[in-house]
């Protein structure tokens, strides 16, 4: 069976499940959008993609985001890196303070919350200031999607920051614990606007290509990254990239990937593929609950899995 008609299965079986999930009304901004949303997209090597439902779509790509800004930041302080931030999965929730406080501030991986403010925040020393920083986020996101007009939406982003008290309570952790140099407010502006970028599941998938290929994207050959960092982009996916849910999405999907609050998932088919699902619904732990079980019919009809 080709990929289409595999996709068009997969959106028929996911339509009972579209009224289960619950939307991140935690952020007000994104508290009325409508949960029977579904997209999905997958970009093999030589640009084909196959899409159904709403793929033209905008979505706020949410933690998604600090796949980007881990990679921006491996670039840039390689394994330097580690000193500030671990790789092991957390096991807790995404904004979850109590880990962070026993483990004297240091974000357990990079794709936590905690983490990926510590990752704005090396990113902020970097680029000297946080406009900057964002700034050489955003460029980074669309160069690798090959798309200009992917920005951040400024309603997300303050509703956000009226709302981020958890957000600032895990900078302001960090920040008694020595592992934040920048200021507490502007590092968590950074991170709000780069949760706050919208893409759809075609420039999704578009741009993740490269971690499936060793770090090579396979349309322009352009290198973003070694091949040993993409291997340990990919591997801290595998094993953070769904929060306390990772062990249980890589036992039913069985692909690296990243799921973000706004709905959105990426995954990896290494040397194949790169597939985004979006669907605005979350299960208890924060992830899309019908882009999840989309991803784990599609490894179960293709037999596309890591394993
Ligand atoms: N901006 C969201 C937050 O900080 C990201 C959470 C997520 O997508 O998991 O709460």
């Amino acid at each position: 069976m080709g990929y289409q008609s595999i996709l068009n299965d997969i959106a028929k079986e996911i339509i009972p499940l579209l009224k289960e999930g619950k939307v991140a009304d935690y952020i007000p901004a994104l508290a009325n959008v409508d949960k029977y949303q579904f997209a999905m997209t997958l970009t093999l090597f030589d640009g084909t993609q196959f899409s159904v439902g709403l793929s033209d779509t905008l979505f706020s790509i949410q933690s998604i985001s600090k796949v980007f800004s881990f990679t921006l930041a491996l670039q840039t302080y390689g394994i330097k890196l580690y000193e500030r931030i671990g790789v092991e999965p957390s096991g807790n929730p995404f904004n979850s303070l109590v880990q962070l406080e026993y483990e004297h501030g240091k974000p357990r991986n990079p794709f936590i919350n905690a983490g990926a403010i510590n990752v704005s925040d090396a990113l902020v020393n970097h680029y000297k200031n946080p406009s900057d920083a964002y700034k050489e986020i955003e460029a980074f996101i669309r160069m690798i999607a090959d798309d200009k007009s992917i920005t951040y939406d400024e309603i997300v982003a303050s509703s956000e920051m009226t709302h981020g008290f958890r957000n600032l309570a895990l900078a302001n952790m960090m920040k008694s614990f020595n592992n934040l140099d920048n200021d507490v407010i502007e590092v968590v502006e950074v991170y709000f606007k780069q949760c706050s970028i919208e893409m759809n599941t075609k420039m999704l998938s578009r741009s993740m290509l490269f971690l499936a290929n060793h770090g090579v994207d396979p349309i322009s050959g352009q290198r973003y990254v070694t091949d040993s960092r993409a291997k340990r982009i990919n591997a801290v996916m595998l094993t953070c990239g769904h929060y306390d849910a990772s062990g249980d999405f890589a036992f039913n999907v069985g692909l690296p990937a990243k799921s973000g609050v706004g709905g959105g998932i990426v995954a990896i088919v290494p040397k194949i593929m790169s597939i985004a699902v979006f669907s605005p619904g979350l299960n208890a732990q924060g992830n899309s609950l019908v882009g999840t079980k989309a991803l784990e019919l599609f490894t179960d009809k293709t037999g596309l899995s890591i394993f």
